[in-house]
């Protein structure tokens, strides 16, 4: 588990994950009890226009405050989540609360949601993605969704076409992690992306690594080619904001402009600009 730790910035607070992960049940009950208890929050990271330095919106990224482990990164719990079949349950939850949230920003501010690859299989996926959005009353305009490249491995024609529907009702769709999975460019041509997310582990060691930064120029000008907006995920330096802003009009996303902060703090965060749109609204309805 260090190298996870290391590699993800959480870690293991509490000993007692350590002996669970090996009492798998342990670790199962805690994850869905603390699904029934809203242990699980959304926090947001913002995305930056790098050539006006402005916000254009925020990611969603789920946390687990657990009692009895600490904060918990997803890294850690979006797995397991998948593997015992509450993946669906806890992203409409988050979501949920993530639209709540959201409804209150400057309404130019888009919301960008993580998709795993089983819910994309789930038939109703789209159905229920579309009741969540008509009951917070969210334009779906403003909602992206990030989809990684493994979800495109099997079904291809029926990811294709769930992504055609939701994206005709507005909703826009990214490609999250790009170059970093399996994908063709084939696919590229074929489905219907928005917007190219160029992995972190490109972005950033980019300054001190040429073979890093020849990958996000490429992935850029191959953006620019096809008509797609790109964002660089893991700016963490000024150094890599300023060879992206050479690029040309990219959108950017890291700890330099940002880490992921609670709901809270991003209202303040963006109270502070004058970019809440309305007073606080009451809590969303728990889900029947
Ligand atoms: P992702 O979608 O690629 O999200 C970006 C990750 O990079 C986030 O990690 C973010 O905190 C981190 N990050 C952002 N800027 C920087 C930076 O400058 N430097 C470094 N080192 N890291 C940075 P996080 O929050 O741990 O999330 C990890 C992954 O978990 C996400 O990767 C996403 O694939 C998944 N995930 C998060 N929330 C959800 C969710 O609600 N549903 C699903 N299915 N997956 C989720
Ligand atoms: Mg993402
Ligand atoms: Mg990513
Ligand atoms: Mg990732």
């Amino acid at each position: 588990q260090a190298k996870k730790a290391g590699k993800n910035n959480h870690r293991w607070f509490d000993p007692a994950m350590e002996r669970d992960l090996r009492d798998r049940h342990a670790l199962e009950r805690a994850l869905r009890s603390g699904i029934a208890a809203g242990d699980f929050v959304p926090y947001y990271q913002q995305q930056i226009d790098i050539a006006t330095g402005r916000i254009t919106g925020f990611e969603m990224l789920a946390r687990w405050q657990s009692e009895r482990y600490g904060h918990i990164g997803p890294e850690d719990f979006i797995p397991l989540a998948e593997e015992i079949g509450v993946i669906g349950d806890l992203s409409e939850r988050l979501i949920r609360q993530a639209l709540h949230d959201a409804r209150e920003w400057d309404p130019a501010l888009t919301l960008a949601v993580n998709i795993s690859p089983l819910q994309l299989r789930d038939p109703w996926f789209a159905q229920r993605l579309l009741k969540l959005l008509i009951e917070s009353n969210f334009p779906p305009h403003r909602l992206e969704l990030e989809v990684t490249e493994t979800c495109l491995h099997e079904n291809l024609a029926q990811v294709r076409s769930l992504l055609v529907s939701l994206r005709n009702q507005g909703i826009t769709i990214s490609l999250d992690d790009f170059g970093s999975g399996y994908s063709s460019l084939s696919q590229l041509q074929s489905l219907p992306f928005d917007r190219l997310k160029i992995d972190r582990a490109f972005v950033s060691p980019m300054t001190g690594c040429a073979e890093s930064a020849t990958i996000v120029r490429a992935i850029s000008s191959l953006g620019e080619g096809l008509g797609l907006p790109v964002t660089a995920e893991g700016v963490e330096s000024a150094e890599i904001a300023a060879e992206l802003r050479e690029l040309g009009n990219l959108q950017a996303q890291g700890y330099l402009y940002g880490r992921p902060e609670s709901a809270e703090q991003t209202r303040a965060r963006l109270a502070a600009l004058g970019l809440i749109a309305s007073p606080a609204l009451p809590a969303p309805a728990a889900p029947d």
